[in-house]
């Protein structure tokens, strides 16, 4: 067992620290304040490379999975609403990835991304208002007419849901099949019946677009199924006979891949916490003396640096399973992000625990990374749902 970085994991955390903060801490409250999408940045990042997907190839070809959680690290110890905002289309990028046919992938994803001159965004939309954490219950439609697909539904909370260029959207084709009649197509946003609803006002991660989107008799080739039309045909038949598919298994395994890069980014805001509040506590004077000096003091700093080093270690050992195509025995991915997540919140409020009265006022950055840090014990999977995955993993 080998703990240290290589040489060039080494280089990468220094790029994409350098990147965080020269071009996104600096920037952070102001995009916190005005909730605009940081366009500005995500030009920089494109042309950096940072915004990419060579950067995602580079990670699928890394063999020890240590790409993605060391950049997404640096990144959201920048800004977590502005990580977000570079970070965003990796979330359609790794369902086209999974599930579409090589031809789509060639197609469809440097579309998502655009041009370092003019970069575009994806978004994935799954969530409904009636469906979020029961992603059984969806309600939008695809109907099939001839050569085409006709939606109809409305999504929520979608990250890049205003902006983006392209939307992977999770619909219902056959709503007697329950989860298994579900398929996911590929929308354009020139594409007649699909636009953006309302923008959520958020308590955190502001920087990152959160918004509706709407499909009214929204109309897309018939190949634009994900997959392909036999594929999805084989499924439907597949599930109508009760036949097992293998697609929940899956599934499950895609999460757990994909769930230590989030994990990561939590890790990131609770370090930029850690690391604000040893700062501050050096320089404080109470009672004649630093806050360092007090014993309490010290043990919060001691509980919060122990804390982060436990959410990134399992971070880097779910990231090492993928990598390696180890199996997930205890559901290490969902571990890594049930883990980092609420070690986000403990510490970024402990944070403003250290920082006294000033902890919570905007002129500080710690009252933000507490408010940034919440989401990530709801999205891409609430902890009680991390729970129930890890406890079924134990149970079987
Ligand atoms: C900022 C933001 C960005 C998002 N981005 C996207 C996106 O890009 N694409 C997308 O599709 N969605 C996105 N979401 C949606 C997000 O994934 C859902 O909000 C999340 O899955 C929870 O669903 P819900 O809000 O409907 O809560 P619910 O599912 O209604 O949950 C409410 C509460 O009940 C608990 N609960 C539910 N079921 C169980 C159970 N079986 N056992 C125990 N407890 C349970 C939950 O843990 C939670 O505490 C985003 C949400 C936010 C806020």
């Amino acid at each position: 067992m080998d703990f240290s970085l290589s040489e060039d994991q080494v280089e990468l955390k220094k790029w994409a620290h350098e990147f965080a903060e020269k071009e996104i801490r600096p920037v952070a409250a102001e995009y916190d304040e005005s909730e605009e999408f940081p366009w500005p940045v995500v030009k920089k990042a494109a042309e950096a490379g940072l915004y990419s997907v060579d950067i995602y190839l580079q990670a699928q070809q890394d063999p020890t999975g240590m790409t993605l959680p060391l950049i997404m690290e640096e990144t959201f110890w920048g800004c977590a609403g502005i990580g977000l905002a570079i970070f965003g289309t990796g979330l359609p990028l790794s369902a086209l990835a999974a599930v579409g046919t090589p031809e789509q992938l060639f197609e469809w994803a440097p579309k998502m991304f655009g041009t370092p001159e003019k970069p575009e965004v994806g978004a994935f939309a799954v969530t409904e208002p009636q469906a979020g954490s029961d992603v059984r219950n969806l309600r939008t439609r695809a109907v099939r007419d001839g050569d085409e697909w006709v939606l109809n539904g409305t999504k929520v909370f979608i990250t890049n849901g205003q902006y983006a260029n392209v939307y992977v959207v999770v619909a219902t084709v056959d709503p007697e099949l329950g989860h298994r009649g579900q398929a996911s197509f590929i929308i354009s946003r020139d594409d007649p019946g699909i636009r953006p609803g309302k923008k959520e006002k958020k308590l955190g991660i502001r920087a990152s677009d959160t918004s509706e989107v709407i499909l009214e008799d929204c109309r897309i080739p018939a190949d634009r199924v994900l997959g392909g039309l036999d594929k999805l045909e084989g499924k439907l038949e597949k599930a109508r006979k009760g036949e097992s598919s293998g697609r929940a298994s899956a599934a499950l395994r895609t999460f757990e891949v994909t769930r230590p890069a989030v994990a990561a980014q939590a890790t990131g805001i609770a370090r930029a916490a850690l690391e604000f509040a040893i700062d501050y506590a050096k320089e404080r004077k109470a009672f004649g003396v630093p806050i360092a000096q007090h014993q309490s003091i010290q043990n919060t700093l001691a509980d919060m640096a122990t804390e982060v080093e436990c959410a990134r270690l399992l971070v880097h050992r779910a990231a090492w399973l993928a990598a390696s195509g180890r199996p997930f025995e205890k559901a290490e991915g969902s571990m890594s992000k049930l883990k980092a997540g609420e070690v986000a919140v403990k510490v970024t409020e402990q944070a403003i625990q250290v920082l006294g009265g000033y902890g919570f006022i905007k002129d500080f950055p710690v009252e933000k990374w507490y408010r940034d840090s919440k989401i990530y014990t709801l999205f891409e999977g609430t902890s009680e749902i991390q729970r129930m995955v890890i406890a079924r993993a134990l149970i079987g």
